[in-house]
């Protein structure tokens, strides 16, 4: 295995926000730029000099931002931020916000200076400059300030929502970082079973949170947030940590079956490109003692994307811990053939969007068949995910597809409710 690579970029959401008293001073006039600040709670007041008298220009609350001048580069403060009361903020430093636009997308990153620069433009425009400008005996606003401010007021309308959403973000970025120090992160397992006896195989291990308010949080709300945060390689390894630890209860639920009943992880993509991933899978498999074959490890087609010969070389590296690979949801990206055939997969999860059609299309049935065919010449075991009925069964085991995911098998349980589905289920197709 090669040394391992510095690691991305990651944020530390403990310590972004900051609490003010009231009368603080955040930053002085003339001092040099170093962060942005958002406004979580409390009130600040920008002000400037002017003649030698400190000139209240603006006072902020809630979600609003200051100090954005130094998102664009380096350079001196041109006003003072007070906390009027004690006040709250988040800080975005600008060397983590390049790093992340980094990562993002080119145009992102322009977008955002661009959007930083009109606001400022619009902010040396709002009502409050001008009016401090005509004391200062400044020029009166003319028919076109009135309507470039028109303007900017549609165009703060837009930010304004874009901000609420990166603030939610940013608070739940927050929240996640925390949940994984308080271990509020655990699996649910689905079954998948064998077509048509229905014979139980394995689980897929799906994250929960359970959030001391909300209670359960569905990962579609958070794995996307985890995953521009990089929080998520932290959720994916304590969920093969626990994979591990219950895989041996689930197998004495088993009992002597012939066969192991395997755990499916999932794995990311966004650190796919990073090949020290599969030390930390490899430590954790040797630090809880499982047995890698009772292991699969699920990877999408976007992880391999990226760096494909990177990928290549993990997953290779991956199948040398022990586990077995599937290639999940497989018909909603590019869906490309030869990835079969280049990597070192073991099974094929075909999504659930595909599985649908099949009920509903004729053509869907011809596509489906042909993947299947192709996709056993190469080996592999195919899974069809998100069955909800006998008659997808049906369909689907006659075209060929060995095993089966969906809520016409189970929904995903808590822990404890699959080993009683073991029990049943072994009870009932052996
Ligand atoms: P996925 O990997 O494709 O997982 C299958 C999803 O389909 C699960 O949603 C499951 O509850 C749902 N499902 C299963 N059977 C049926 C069915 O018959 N009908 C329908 N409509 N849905 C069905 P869930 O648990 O909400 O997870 C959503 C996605 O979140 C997962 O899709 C996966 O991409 C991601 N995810 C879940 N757990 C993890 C994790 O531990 N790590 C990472 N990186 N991603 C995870
Ligand atoms: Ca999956
Ligand atoms: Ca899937």
């Amino acid at each position: 295995m090669q040394p391992a690579k510095k690691p991305e970029p990651k944020l530390d959401f403990h310590h972004i926000r900051t609490l003010y008293k009231k009368g603080a001073v955040i930053f002085h006039e003339e001092d040099s730029r170093d962060n942005a600040y958002i406004i979580e709670h409390g009130a600040v007041e920008i002000s400037t000099t002017r003649k030698g008298k400190q000139v209240p220009l603006v006072r902020l609350g809630a979600g609003e931002v200051f100090g954005e001048t130094a998102l664009l580069g380096a350079g001196k403060r041109t006003a003072t931020a007070v906390a009027l009361e004690d006040t709250e903020v988040f800080t975005i430093a600008p060397a983590l916000l390049h790093d992340r636009i980094m990562h993002l997308d080119p145009l992102v990153g322009l977008l955002l200076t661009l959007l930083v620069n009109r606001y400022r433009q619009w902010r040396y425009r709002s009502p409050d400059q001008a009016a401090t400008d005509s004391e200062a005996g400044g020029p009166p606003l003319t028919g076109e300030d009135m309507e470039s401010i028109e303007k900017a007021d549609t165009f703060l309308r837009d930010l304004n929502i874009q901000k609420e959403v990166a603030l939610n973000e940013l608070r739940l970025a927050q929240e996640i970082t925390r949940a994984i120090d308080e271990d509020q992160f655990g699996p649910w397992l689905q079954p998948i079973v064998s077509l048509p006896e229905r014979k139980l195989m394995g689980f897929e291990a799906l994250v929960r949170w359970n959030h001391p308010k909300r209670g359960l949080v569905s990962p579609a709300e958070f794995i996307p947030v985890a995953e521009r945060t990089h929080a998520v390689r932290d959720i994916d390894m304590s969920m093969l940590r626990s994979a591990c630890k219950l895989i041996p209860q689930l197998q004495k639920a088993a009992g002597n079956i012939g066969r192991k009943l395997y755990v499916s992880v999932n794995l990311s993509g966004v650190y796919f490109g990073n090949d020290d991933i599969v030390a930390d899978i490899a430590a954790i498999v040797k630090k809880t003692g499982v047995d890698p074959a009772h292991l699969v490890f699920e990877i999408t087609e976007t992880a391999l994307m990226g760096d494909p010969a990177m990928a290549e070389k993990i997953l290779l590296e991956l199948k040398k811990v022990g586990g077995r690979i599937a290639l999940d949801d497989f018909g909603t990206g590019y869906s490309s053939l030869s990835y079969l055939h280049r990597y070192a997969f073991d099974i094929l999860k075909i999504d659930r969007t595909f599985v649908h059609d099949v009920g509903h299309n004729r053509k869907s049935v011809d596509i489906v068949r042909a993947i299947v065919a192709l996709a056993k010449n190469f080996h592999l075991q195919i899974v069809g995910e998100g069955i909800e009925s006998e008659s997808e069964i049906n369909l689907l085991s006659g075209i060929g597809c060995d095993y089966g995911q969906g809520y016409c098998f189970s929904r995903p349980l808590p822990p404890e409710k699959a080993l009683e589905y073991i029990r049943d289920s072994i009870k009932k197709y052996g």
